[in-house]
């Protein structure tokens, strides 16, 4: 283990990708690095583990995207998700900062691959990693062993002695004993709270009991909490977070990107009374499966039901667990504990309303249905062919986006004033907020850890050198 009684010129609270980023540029500014993860070793990497991939501006198509995408193209698809809750100078520098992010994560050793085709179909604007999200941390913790940062793992953050700004030391759990640590500078970047069903219950009530939890289980939001408390500016919401739906047959916690479930906008999804309660088809599925765990979390018990029928199978991702499988409505409704006779008369309605029109299953085909509230307003076909099938969705959230307020060079302010920190710097998921006060572009949730662990690390660095 580190030795805990030396201070340290920084100190990294936790190891994902915007954690890493940070201590792998403060050690290549010569800094002498500790990171703290609460997880063990086999369990690093927090969310970041589950990514596939990176949204960055390109100017043309590359081995790794099939097109040009540029800044001001990505800044119009962000103020559209947030509908303007964004900082626009941070965004902005973000945003421009991410041309040269993939060649900067290639110099660390992560690898793309060529551009993939799929239901997300973001083969344009997003780079993917070469062996996925662990893969890429790999690459990236080899790095941060290589330059000599070390690394703490099943250790916890407790406590953060903060006077004026000033972080004097940092407390860490370990084998049950506390170690009070101090460094020069420290790098908050410890994630969302998105795994403390407590801390979400402020946003979302007691539905927050039936949310399924995409990653990490350490997101508990200590180290937030503290920042908060000691007068660090909050931004955005208890209840803003990035929610998809997702099997609810998955695990409460980490189940990853392998629990999603992807046939919604062929479908029809009921809630649990086996209703209908929103339009399935008002979009391609890439700008609508972030909405939908929203929705589903609004309904009663926070559960809902995508029923296709065998027209439909075949068209979107393989789902990791099978489809729940009947001969008929009724059949299903059973299996699914619904009410038989409201579901049947849900489709048979349905149905009724459905126009005649020319399916097209890869783009927005105006097959829509008539007479029928909610409509669906695209790839609207009648469920008439068994099989049957089922996916019984529940809300799975990603990450939260209430954080701490930053400033370009990475300091939390403090106060009304908005005092920068003296030697406080956050980066990642915890200030991911800034950018996205709601709403969410795929791929960006790395980019704001990697353009602000830098900017973090850089920063923590030189402050350490002081
Ligand atoms: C299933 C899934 C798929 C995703 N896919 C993508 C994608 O393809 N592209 C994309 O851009 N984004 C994606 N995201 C979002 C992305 O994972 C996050 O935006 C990003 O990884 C956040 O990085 P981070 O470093 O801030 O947090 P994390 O990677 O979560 O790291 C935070 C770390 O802090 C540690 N920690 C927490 N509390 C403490 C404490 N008290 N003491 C010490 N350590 C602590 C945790 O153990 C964890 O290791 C996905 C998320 C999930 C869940």
């Amino acid at each position: 283990m580190a030795d805990l009684s030396q201070p340290f010129d920084v100190l990294v609270i936790g190891a994902g990708n915007a954690a890493l980023c940070a201590a792998i540029t403060a050690s290549q500014e010569g800094a002498r690095v500790l990171i703290i993860e609460w997880a063990p070793r086999e369990f690093r990497g927090g969310n970041s583990r589950h990514t596939r991939n990176i949204r960055y501006a390109h100017a043309e198509a590359t081995d790794y995207v099939t097109g040009p995408y540029s800044v001001d193209e990505y800044w119009e698809d962000l103020l559209r998700v947030t509908a303007g809750r964004t900082n626009e100078a941070l965004a902005r520098m973000v945003l421009e900062m991410s041309e040269r992010v993939p060649e900067w994560m290639m110099r660390q050793g992560v690898r793309f691959q060529p551009p993939l085709t799929g239901t997300l179909g973001l083969a344009r604007t997003n780079a993917f990693f070469f062996g996925g999200g662990k893969t890429m941390m790999n690459a990236l913790f080899a790095k941060t062993e290589e330059l000599g940062a070390e690394i703490l793992y099943d250790a916890q953050v407790t406590g953060l002695e903060i006077e004026g700004g000033c972080c004097k030391s940092v407390s860490v759990s370990v084998d049950g004993e506390t170690h009070r640590v101090s460094a020069r500078a420290i790098v908050v970047a410890s994630g969302g709270f998105e795994a403390n069903i407590e801390w979400l219950k402020e946003g979302w009530g007691e539905a927050a009991e039936n949310f399924l939890i995409r990653g990490t289980p350490y997101n508990t939001g200590g180290p937030l909490r503290i920042l908060l408390d000691n007068g660090a500016r909050p931004v955005s919401d208890a209840d803003q977070c990035h929610a998809v739906p997702i099997d609810a047959r998955s695990p409460k916690f980490d189940g990853g990107i392998a629990t999603r479930v992807d046939c919604v906008i062929y479908s029809i999804v009921v809630n649990k009374n086996a209703v209908r309660f929103h339009d399935e088809g008002e979009d391609i599925w890439p700008k609508r499966y972030a909405i939908w765990g929203r929705l589903v979390a609004r309904q009663p018990g926070q559960i809902a039901y995508a029923i296709i029928d065998a027209k439909s199978q075949g068209l979107f991702m393989p789902t990791i667990y099978p489809a729940i499988e009947a001969d008929t409505i009724r059949e299903l409704a059973e299996k699914l504990e619904l009410d038989a006779d409201v579901l049947g008369k849900t489709v048979k309605d349905f149905n009724a309303g459905v126009q005649p029109g020319e399916f097209d299953a890869a783009q927005p085909d105006g097959c829509h249905t008539q007479g029928v509230d909610p409509p669906k307003t695209n790839w609207a076909r009648k469920l008439d062919t068994p099989p049957y099938y089922g996916y019984p969705l529940r809300p799975g959230i990603t990450f939260t986006y209430l954080g701490v307020e930053v400033d370009e060079t990475a300091r939390v302010l403090f106060g009304a004033r908005k005092k920068p920190a003296d030697n406080i710097f956050a980066a990642g998921e915890l200030m991911a907020g800034n950018i996205l006060g709601q709403g969410y572009v795929g791929g960006l949730g790395l980019l704001i850890g990697n353009v602000f662990g830098r900017i973090a690390g850089e920063e923590a660095a030189r402050r350490a050198a002081n």
